[in-house]
């Protein structure tokens, strides 16, 4: 069933679709925008890290997509099931085919539970929680809350996936927990990471070292999750080292997992994907490198940035922008210069903001050496950011400038 051609289509009504439509309508609300999304809530993500470590409830993070919607706009609850770029459509699990003028594709990444050996079956219970699903997050705090020691293993898969920092935060909110509880020496917590190393940003990765010591966890590097054993308590890991590839295994008493990622099979099947499976785009411009009336932003589109929201946040109105160019026939002269931004809950009471850009430029938004643990930050993380947040899906710009941080004395290596 054919639909009447729409304006702009919106496929994914997350932290990226629900803040361009909103920025849209608020620009141009003579424009039609429909957002597709099947999803009748809505989480504040980031919060589920808090809310593993127990400092934050899950309802806080919840809210209903429809009250979301910005005005004007029209939300369809269906899925996409295809994307058709060279006949401007979108087809829906409900039988219809939108018609769109233009289109924003942001329906950003899913967990791939499958992709280790019987994660699916156990998570949520034999000790094996996660904190990248509402379903089994509050099991993490659960786990932290009642272990009284032993092993306690953190995985993190390979890249992308969302907010690269968060596999390791829940690890120190777990130490601080069971440092303040006076049992720290008996826990022997493993961050096993199939990254080579700490974080993604040299300097920030050379910080967080000091903090993995400070706790006594064992990092293991290049350690990729392949399978889990609920009933016997075991992890397996395949090892890679040089050419050689083994499989290690490990006891744990609790295993936070952070499952593979992997972008919807809608999207890796359309003619937008890359090769990964990702939207193809301009780095700079959002633009779809082939179809000229498509845009994507958020975790799903290619750009080679930190999947997170603090990077929609830069990204949705250069989209927004070079959108209502393009419409115009006008050159696209708005960058995205690749900000992204996590939170790094370091203890209970502290954070390390990293923020930075493409090419791993250190780019902080405030003159505060970036690489200390601040409790200013872990304020922002718990009451200022998730506040920023809903403001932002209502459409309000938060455009404060980052700059590199060229010359700066902390970038000699000083984390003081
Ligand atoms: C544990 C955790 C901690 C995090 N911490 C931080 C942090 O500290 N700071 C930070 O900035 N970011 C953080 N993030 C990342 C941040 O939440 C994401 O980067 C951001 O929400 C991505 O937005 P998005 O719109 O691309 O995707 P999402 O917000 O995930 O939205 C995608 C939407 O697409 C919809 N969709 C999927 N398939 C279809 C389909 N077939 N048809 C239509 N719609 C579809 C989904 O229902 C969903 O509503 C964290 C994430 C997690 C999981």
């Amino acid at each position: 069933m054919a639909s009447p051609t729409h304006d702009i289509v919106i496929v994914g009504a997350g932290t990226a679709g629900i803040y361009t439509a909103a920025l849209l309508r608020k620009k141009r609300p003579e424009l039609s925008v429909t957002l597709v999304d099947p999803s009748d809530v809505h989480y504040y993500q980031p919060g589920f890290t808090i809310v593993g470590g127990g400092e934050y409830s899950l309802e806080k993070t919840k809210r209903r997509t429809r009250d979301l919607i910005p005005a004007g706009a029209k939300w369809i609850q269906a899925k996409a099931t295809e994307l058709d770029p060279d006949k401007n459509e979108v087809a829906l699990d409900n039988g219809e085919r939108l018609q769109y003028r233009w289109l924003v594709a942001c329906p950003g990444l899913s967990n791939d539970w499958n992709k280790v050996a019987g994660l699916l079956d156990t998570v949520g219970k034999n000790g094996v929680c996660s904190n990248y699903s509402p379903d089994y997050v509050n099991y993490t705090w659960k786990l932290i809350d009642g272990f009284k020691g032993g092993p306690a293993i953190f995985t993190q898969p390979p890249m992308p996936i969302k907010c690269p920092g968060a596999p390791q935060k829940i690890a120190y909110l777990a130490a601080d927990r069971w440092r303040q509880r006076g049992f720290l020496d008996k826990c022997d917590m493993h961050f096993m990471t199939a990254a080579g190393a700490m974080f993604g940003v040299a300097p920030f990765s050379a910080a967080l070292d000091k903090v993995v010591a400070r706790y006594g966890i064992k990092p293991h590097f290049f350690h990729n999750l392949v399978a889990v054993d609920g009933d016997k308590k075991t992890a397996t890991f395949e090892k890679v080292q040089g050419d050689t590839k083994e499989l290690v295994t490990y006891d744990y008493g609790m295993l936070h997992v952070t499952p593979p990622e992997t972008t919807p099979a809608f999207v890796k099947q359309s003619p937008l994907a890359n090769s990964a499976g990702f939207i193809e785009v301009n780095q700079s411009t959002l633009r779809h490198v082939r179809y000229e009336n498509v845009f994507a932003l958020g975790d799903a589109c290619s750009t080679p940035n930190s999947k997170t929201a603090a990077a929609i946040r830069k990204q949705a109105p250069v989209l927004v922008k070079n959108l209502l160019s393009a419409m115009k026939s006008e050159k696209l002269d708005a960058v995205y210069d690749g900000y992204g931004s996590c939170p790094l809950t370091t203890s209970l009471n502290t954070v390390m903001l990293a923020e930075f850009i493409y090419g791993g430029k250190v780019t902080p938004t405030f003159p505060l050496n970036p690489f200390v643990e601040r409790q200013l930050w872990w304020w922002g993380k718990k009451v200022g950011f998730p506040l920023l947040y809903w403001q932002m899906l209502k459409g309000l710009e938060f455009d404060i400038s980052h700059s590199e941080a060229k010359g700066q004395p902390y970038l000699a290596g000083s984390a003081t």
